[in-house]
This record gives C-alpha cells, sequence and structure tokens, in this order.
C-alpha cells in the first residue's frame, strides 16, 4: 500500500517535472509559430514589430506607455489580418535599416517612418509606399534662418542614420558649406539639442516637426523645406514574401476602405491635396 502510494507520488511527479521543463523548453526556445494563413512569425501568437522610439506621429510612448502611432494603427490592421496581436520592439534605427534585426529574428516587420531607398532595397524587401514625406529645417521660433548657406559657421543637427543626414552631408558636400553637422542618436535627443540652442538648426522629416510644434507651440518653426520625395515603407527580411504580400494586402484594404484616410486624420491632420 504504502510502496504503491509512493510510486503513485513519484510518477506524479516525474509527470509534472517532466511538463515544467517542457513549458519552461518551450519559453525559452520559441522557434515562432505559423499563422492560420501560414505566415512564419519569429514568436508564436503575435507579430513582432522593430521600431526606434520616439518618431511621433509614427511611433512614440503615450501618457501610459503605450507605444501608438500612425504606423501601429497600420500594422496593427496587419497582425488583426493574421489574427494575432502587435507586440513592438524598440531598437535602434541601425539594426533596422541595415536588415540586421529582421535577418536575426528579432522582428517580423520593421515599421520604423523609414524611407526606401535602393540601397535599403538591397538588404530588405519593402512594402508598397503608404507615406510620402520631406526633409525640413527647423529652427527655435524667430530665428532668422531660411536656406543652408545661412548656417555657415554654425551648428546643424541631423539624426544618426536617417536620410535626412545623408542628404544634409550630400549638400554640405556639394554646395562646399562650412557648416558643423552634428549627428543625435535618435529624434528627442536631436529636438532637445535644438530646444538648448546647442544647434542652430535642426534636420528630420517634416511629419515630426508638424507633430513636434503641435505638442509644443510657439516653441519651434520649420523655416525651410527640402522636397526629397520620400516614400515610406514597411519592411520583412528579404524573401518573406507570404508576410510581404500580408502587409500589402492589408495597406490596399486599408486605402480602399476609408481605413486610411481615418488613420491619417487621427495621427498626422489634414490630408495634403493629391
Ligand atoms: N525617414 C527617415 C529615414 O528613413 C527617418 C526614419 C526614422 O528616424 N525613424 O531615414
Amino acid at each position: 500500500m504504502n510502496i504503491r502510494a509512493n510510486a503513485r507520488q513519484a510518477a506524479a511527479l516525474t509527470a509534472s517535472a517532466i511538463l515544467a521543463i517542457g513549458i519552461t523548453g518551450c519559453a525559452k526556445e520559441d522557434t515562432g509559430g505559423t499563422t492560420e494563413t501560414g505566415v512564419a512569425l519569429v514568436k508564436s501568437g503575435v507579430l513582432t514589430t522593430c521600431t526606434h522610439l520616439p518618431y511621433a506621429p509614427f511611433q512614440a510612448k503615450d501618457a501610459s506607455g503605450k507605444v501608438v502611432g500612425f504606423d501601429v494603427a497600420l500594422i496593427d490592421l496587419v497582425a488583426a489580418k493574421l489574427n494575432v496581436k502587435q507586440e513592438i520592439v524598440d531598437t535602434p534605427f541601425e539594426g533596422i535599416k541595415s536588415g540586421a534585426d529582421l535577418n536575426s529574428g528579432k522582428c517580423d516587420v520593421a515599421a520604423a517612418g523609414m524611407t526606401i531607398t535602393d540601397e535599403r532595397k538591397q538588404v530588405l524587401d519593402f512594402s508598397e509606399p503608404y507615406f510620402d514625406a520631406t526633409q525640413a529645417l527647423a529652427v527655435v521660433t524667430g530665428k532668422k534662418v531660411a536656406t543652408l548657406e545661412e548656417l555657415a559657421g554654425k551648428r546643424l543637427g541631423v539624426q544618426g542614420g536617417t536620410t535626412g543626414e545623408e542628404y544634409i552631408n550630400a549638400t554640405v558636400k556639394e554646395k562646399g558649406l562650412k557648416i558643423e553637422v552634428v549627428s543625435y542618436r535618435d529624434l528627442a535627443a536631436l529636438q532637445q539639442a535644438l530646444a538648448t540652442n546647442q544647434v542652430e538648426a535642426a534636420v528630420n522629416d517634416l511629419p515630426v516637426w508638424n507633430e513636434y510644434i503641435k505638442a509644443n507651440p510657439g516653441k519651434v518653426e520649420v523655416a525651410a523645406g527640402f522636397d526629397t520625395g520620400e516614400q515610406y515603407g514597411f519592411a520583412v527580411k528579404k524573401g518573406n514574401a507570404k508576410l510581404l504580400e500580408a502587409v500589402n494586402q492589408a495597406i490596399t484594404a486599408a486605402r480602399g476602405d476609408g481605413t486610411y484616410d481615418k488613420i491619417y486624420a487621427e495621427w498626422i491632420g489634414e490630408k495634403p491635396a493629391s
């Protein structure tokens, strides 16, 4: 009797130990999953998005710490289509644009107000363009600057790894301008540098300046625009055709049924006449 009870107990213990190992094993080595529609994901049950915070109005934390924005809303549509939830990972822009984060399985999709460029197309597969942008020069309100030439001998802030930085470096070189270009690691650092007069002016995508001005009325103004004709795209790992198709389908559906316009109105504002 006693021996039997002990044996049963031991068996039960072994079973639960195996179960526990099984569960921990799963949590540790989530080798991903596949959605009902056959799209492979790096982590089962979620669409993992890489982004670089903050980049309002495309992605930034709200008062409660939740990451929200235009890109977040669009990728939520992709996640809904795949019947999973979106999970956002904040990571430096360099790893996003180089394809390293997608290649290493850190995330399924990159959504970071990211401009489609030929160089990036070599290492990422981009979705259809989902947003048009240009570069803009911002100054502290009242500063009389209208051209890059006027910044000779002064410091101009840019954000590291971005198309804005590339545009400024190329233009400064081409025109032989004597501007000290200072690169900041993220948008928040760049905006802080501008607001505290560490730089005379700063360049970034126009929609992020518009958002900053909305949030901090009267502090900063757009002094000049550079029509770089950029288009944003979401990106997946090279060759991930199934996920790319789902992303493109979600964008097309949203454009067709008014959802895109609603998201645009919510996060960007009035749509420019097209
Ligand atoms: N659109 C710019 C680029 O792609 C900036 C993107 C960003 O900083 N998140 O380089």
